[in-house]
């Protein structure tokens, strides 16, 4: 039976100590003594050796993951004769070694800021394979990225063109652009939206791209390579990338008549679990289905099949990270409901929306369990709360904890690889929590935790000994 607070999808596990096989990494187990370990250490030697919270990756799993990835978009491609790039997108978690070990497998990188382009340059992305997007990409930004000698500039309006153009002149440089489209597909987890022109910022509409295109032609340093589209985030099926692959053909091919276009880039946006309510998605089945759209409709339109390139990020990074926590208080509150009282024990962490914003931002939901020790205990409805000056502040929203749970148990949270760390605040001034990679018995820290000197450094008032930096 569930409890009268927990929403639908969420059952009740049969027991609260077992680990999913599908929500958490493969180097997660419990051992002899009941704790998890992830890589072969124990969630307590973890904490012990650099402190709660802590983003926690499993990378072995990461780097069997980044080859699935890769191994599922490129082969239904390559079969009919496509070349596939595939763009890690630096945005959803960015240290040198997941740059490494994404390049390791044949990754190029998608960054957005000049933060992102100098960071994938410096762990040593070859600039060759850095793919340069965003819809207000400053001057400085382009003029790096030019002198970088960054592979493609996704323009995104019409105005970045001249701007673009004019670094490369100033440079003397010609640079290979790609036009990201509006395509007017928007999906979201289950479905997909086709509006006339989605009302989003992203892209320059169909009924432009032409006009955008004539600029570009006409543009003394610039080639127009390509067109791209991305059309959400968490998408678990193929209809929507294969609606908007269609509308970018039909414009590609228009186009090609006139512009040396080759490549198709299809984004981003691969769903991965967080719940046992989540699927898993299938991604050789999805581009295998992409695949076969983008070759029957190449052939309605009588052109030559495009290059490939992908973006994902999320399904490269999420499902492999976990994050660490101590439970600090426990609260059993009452709560009144349509069927009669009912409670809800919540359960505070040590950290909280400061390095997880999504479930505050998205309503995201995630999934915890007590890694320090197992429980007979029946699981009993929880929701896990950060130590934030705001009742939003939670982490896990509706999930089953066993009810003994208690101050000093180590909490885990599965699925926060991604979007976690990159989203991360100094809200109340707390600093960022380390990211470790964890492997073979050992754990080696890729991001050290920020300090208060770290932040209050920035205070110039306090005479800390900080300077005005330069502005990124
Ligand atoms: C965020 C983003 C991605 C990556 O999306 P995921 O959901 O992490 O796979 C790819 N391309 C673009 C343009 C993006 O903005």
């Amino acid at each position: 039976m569930s409890h009268p607070l927990a929403p639908d999808w969420l059952h009740q596990p049969a027991d609260a100590n077992a680990l999913s096989v599908a929500l958490w990494p493969a180097n997660v187990s419990r051992n002899a003594s009941g704790e998890v370990e992830i890589g072969g250490v124990s969630v307590s030697q973890i904490a012990r050796q650099v402190g709660t919270p802590v983003y926690v990756v499993d990378g072995g799993d990461l780097d069997n993951r980044a080859k699935a990835v890769r191994d599922a978009l490129s082969p239904p491609f390559a079969a009919h004769g496509m070349a596939v790039t595939c763009y890690y997108a630096t945005k959803a978690l960015l240290s040198a070694d997941i740059v490494k070990l994404v390049m390791a497998h044949g990754f190029g990188a998608d960054v957005s800021t000049m933060g992102e382009l100098r960071w994938a340059l410096a762990a040593g992305m070859n600039p060759h394979h850095i793919e340069f997007l965003g819809n207000n990409k400053s001057v400085p930004e382009i003029r790096a990225a030019v002198e970088a000698g960054v592979g493609t500039i996704v323009v995104d309006s019409i105005q970045e063109i001249a701007r673009v153009n004019d670094v490369a002149t100033t440079l003397g440089v010609s640079q290979e652009v790609a036009i990201r489209v509006n395509t007017g597909v928007h999906a979201s987890t289950h479905e997909y939206l086709a509006t006339a022109r989605e009302d989003q910022k992203f892209g320059i509409a169909r009924s432009d791209l032409d006009s955008a295109a004539e600029h570009i032609a006409g543009a003394s340093n610039l080639t127009l390579i390509g067109l791209h589209s991305h059309i959400g985030s968490q998408i678990f099926v193929a209809d929507g990338f294969v609606e908007a692959a269609k509308r970018l053909l039909v414009d590609y091919a228009r186009l090609q008549q006139h512009h040396p276009l080759r490549m198709l880039n299809l984004g981003g946006g691969f769903g991965i679990p967080y719940t046992e309510a989540d699927p898993v998605v299938d991604l050789h089945a999805l581009a295998t289905e992409l695949a076969d759209a983008v070759v029957a409709t190449s052939q309605e339109l009588g052109i030559a099949l495009p290059d490939i390139a992908f973006e994902p990020g999320r399904s490269v990074v999420g499902p492999s990270g976990v994050t660490l926590y101590e439970v600090g208080t426990t609260k059993q509150v009452a709560v009144s409901t349509d069927s009669g009282d009912a409670t809800r024990l919540y359960v505070s962490v040590d950290g909280g929306m400061s390095d997880n914003l999504r479930a505050a931002l998205y309503h995201a939901d995630y999934t915890p369990i007590i890694a320090s020790r197992v429980s007979n205990e029946s699981p009993a409805l929880v929701r896990v709360v950060g130590k934030h000056c705001e009742s939003g502040d939670i982490v896990v929203d509706a999930g089953y904890l066993p009810a003994d749970v208690t101050p000093g148990d180590l909490v885990l949270v599965a699925a926060t690889g991604a979007y976690c760390h990159s989203l991360a605040s100094n809200y109340n001034v707390v600093g960022r929590p380390a990211l470790v990679i964890a492997q073979g018995g050992e754990i080696h820290t890729s991001l050290r935790a920020e300090t208060l000197e770290d932040i209050m450094g920035r205070d110039v008032g306090l005479g800390l000994g900080g300077t005005p930096g330069e502005k990124t």
